[in-house]
């Protein structure tokens, strides 16, 4: 009998908890969660704070 209210893991395909749907555990959702997060800031701000060029340089 499979109920219909069980589902797998996103990503490993265990049983899914409810508490961290729709994944079987928190570090399921922090691996998924954490490749949005890198994926959208892969690419760091750059070419807004020009002025800053070299301090970090020039401190040392
Ligand atoms: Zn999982």
């Amino acid at each position: 009998m499979s109920d219909p209210a069980v589902r797998s893991c996103a990503r490993c395909d265990k049983p899914m908890d409810p508490a961290y749907r729709p994944f079987c555990s928190k570090r399921c959702a922090d691996i998924d969660l954490q490749k949005w997060l890198t994926g959208a800031y892969a690419i760091p701000g750059t070419g807004t704070e020009d002025d800053s060029e070299g301090d970090e340089a020039e401190e040392r």
